[in-house]
């Protein structure tokens, strides 16, 4: 859905400190420079892995260009424009995301990014589309974005989040100025969460979260998202689902507490297929199976974890382990 509730993008990207973060203060401080001398082009697209905080980078942006008076490059927080922003009302900053996270984009939602552009910017400025993430926009939804940025309203930017941008149409990205963003050098999340966190914690957050700044705030934060929904498991082993789905779904900085849950799920179903009526609160289609092949998928799993610590290639090192495990479940059953 179009909507001007910022509020939403938070789903998106963590909602931690304002202001850029201390990794992207070079990409800033170029887009700044270029808005200052009237040369950035009215289309950029945000490029990288997830929960690098590409999102955040975009929402910061768009806060400076609707700013009145900014200081030194970076929105003032003062201005009524700013209030607006803060608080998710600005009536020109229009922002796109899928209604559920993997949701596609329709083209409903592009035509009434249009309309909204049509209309004279509300508080005599500048109006700002953000659309995140880019590449869930469907094949007609992409086509009528083509068309508007053939054709740019003036005085309007678009900042395209994505994480995927194999996915885009190359139409698009080549109207768009292209920007990378990758994973950051550890001591620039330590500057940016050393207030409030101790160097160890922030440390064994880095690992855990592999080094991806959104996972590491989250994890620090409670841990959001460390509880991934097991039954898909159930879902891949009675042939609903293919390794691919699962393995597409599930980003290398979420892989680790994957495996531990897939870990546990095994303990759990060896109890279950002995007997144990405790354990049953964790029933899952694998505690069908006797406890010698469970060991096997246990062990598997186990040497997945080594080899994702030993840097193998995440997606592939899931497919094939739950293939080896399909493996395993098929040929008890046939
Ligand atoms: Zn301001």
């Amino acid at each position: 859905m179009a909507s001007n509730n910022n509020e939403q993008l938070n789903a998106i990207c963590c909602d931690g400190p304002r202001g850029f973060r201390p990794w992207h203060q070079a990409e800033a401080a170029h887009l700044v420079l270029a808005y200052q001398e009237q040369r950035l082009p009215h289309a950029l697209i945000l490029v990288g892995p997830q929960y690098v905080e590409k999102t955040h980078f975009a929402r910061e942006f768009a806060q400076f260009l609707l700013c009145a008076s900014p200081v030194n490059g970076i929105a003032c927080s003062q201005c009524k424009s700013c209030q607006l922003c803060i608080a998710g009302t600005h009536p020109d900053w229009i922002n796109v995301e899928p209604e559920e996270p993997r949701k596609v984009l329709r083209v409903d939602t592009i035509r009434q990014v249009q309309a909204r552009l049509q209309q004279t910017a509300q508080q005599g400025g500048n109006k700002v589309c953000v659309i995140s993430p880019a590449e869930q926009m469907n094949e007609n939804a992409a086509n009528a974005l083509l068309k508007i940025l053939e054709e740019p309203p003036a005085n309007t930017y678009f900042l395209l989040v994505a994480h995927h941008a194999s996915k885009i149409l190359p139409t698009i990205i080549s109207r768009c100025q292209r920007l990378s963003f990758a994973i950051p050098a550890q001591d620039k999340i330590v500057d940016w969460l050393g207030d409030d966190f101790t160097k160890e914690a922030i440390q064994q957050a880095i690992e855990k979260g592999r080094g991806f700044p959104g996972r590491v705030y989250q994890l620090l934060n409670g841990g959001v998202d460390t509880q991934l929904d097991m039954s898909r498991l159930d879902a891949f082993f009675s042939g609903r689902e293919t390794a691919q789905d699962i393995a597409k779904n599930i980003d290398s900085s979420q892989l680790p507490d994957f495996l531990d849950g897939f870990l546990r799920l095994a303990s759990y179903s060896v109890k279950i297929s002995q007997g144990d009526t405790n354990a049953a609160a964790n029933n899952s289609i694998l505690s069908q199976l006797p406890a010698s092949e469970l060991h096997q998928i246990y062990d598997r799993v186990a040497t997945a974890k080594i080899a994702l610590a030993q840097n193998a290639n995440p997606r592939l090192l899931l497919e094939s382990l739950l293939l080896q495990c399909l493996a395993i479940y098929s040929n008890f059953n046939s």
